[in-house]
């Protein structure tokens, strides 16, 4: 399983989907991706391989900030529903997730009782729980932030916002995820491998961060907002 994303220049469906390829190799039973442009963000996945994604993904659609996942079930069979990216009720918020969420029984009944889940993913309760707070009036940053403070277990998250243009909202816990740094776009990874294409400079990322992913920026910080500076390291891999 894995998780690719990208934001910043070109067209980013051959992109995720090209990432999500190099990722083949870890296993997985569905595979996604979530685009968003001007119009908002649109969702293709599918259950088997790329190559059945690839079909589903509409060549007309073109965005500039997409995330892509493949899956390895461990809550809720392989299927297209359960097959990420996940959305939250109003659709604003869009998550890819690796890992499992332990509490997410606990979290759906304290916080979300008046919720229709929509897939039978522990991943779902984390978009939920972003919504939920985002409605309560916090920022989108809070709210993932304040959202991860609850999960218990391993992930590792990219999550886009059908409000905010500029950036991929991006952490992990026991699960691995790097940015990538390019000039004029930033990516994310499970493995550098996905993303050697686009750049050979990568950010390792620790466990806990909160990572603001934008085109020209990448901000990392401590749960508690703290910003912290990591200096890029040159991938050496063969292609
Ligand atoms: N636990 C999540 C699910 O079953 C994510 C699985 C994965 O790591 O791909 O959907």
């Amino acid at each position: 399983c894995g998780i690719v994303g990208y934001i910043g220049l070109s067209d980013v469906k051959e992109i995720l989907l090209k990432g999500l390829e190099k990722l083949e190799y870890r296993g997985y039973d569905s595979a996604g991706i979530a685009v968003r442009n001007d119009a908002g963000i649109h969702v293709f996945k599918e259950k088997g391989r790329i190559a059945d994604l690839r079909q589903v993904v509409d060549s007309n659609v073109e965005a500039t900030t997409g995330i892509g996942h493949t899956r390895w079930a461990t809550h809720g069979v392989p299927n297209y529903t359960n097959s990420h990216p996940h959305q939250s009720a109003s659709k604003r918020f869009t998550i890819v997730h690796n890992g499992v969420i332990e509490n997410y029984h606990l979290l759906q009944d304290q916080f979300l009782p008046n919720i229709t889940m929509q897939s039978d993913t522990d991943t779902e309760v984390i978009v939920q729980l972003v919504e939920h707070f985002s409605n309560e009036g916090m920022t989108t940053e809070t709210a993932f932030c304040h959202t991860l403070s609850l999960l218990e277990g391993s992930y590792a998250i990219g999550l886009i916002d059908a409000e905010n243009e500029d950036t991929i909202f991006v952490a992990k816990n026991k699960s691995p995820l790097l940015v990538g740094v390019g000039e004029g776009f930033n990516v994310i990874a499970s493995d550098a491998m996905a993303m050697l294409n686009e750049t050979n400079q990568f950010i390792e990322l620790h466990d806990q961060e909160v990572v603001l992913v934008k085109a020209n920026e990448v901000q990392i910080k401590k749960i508690d907002g703290t910003l912290i500076e990591r200096a890029p390291y040159k991938a050496e891999l063969d292609l």
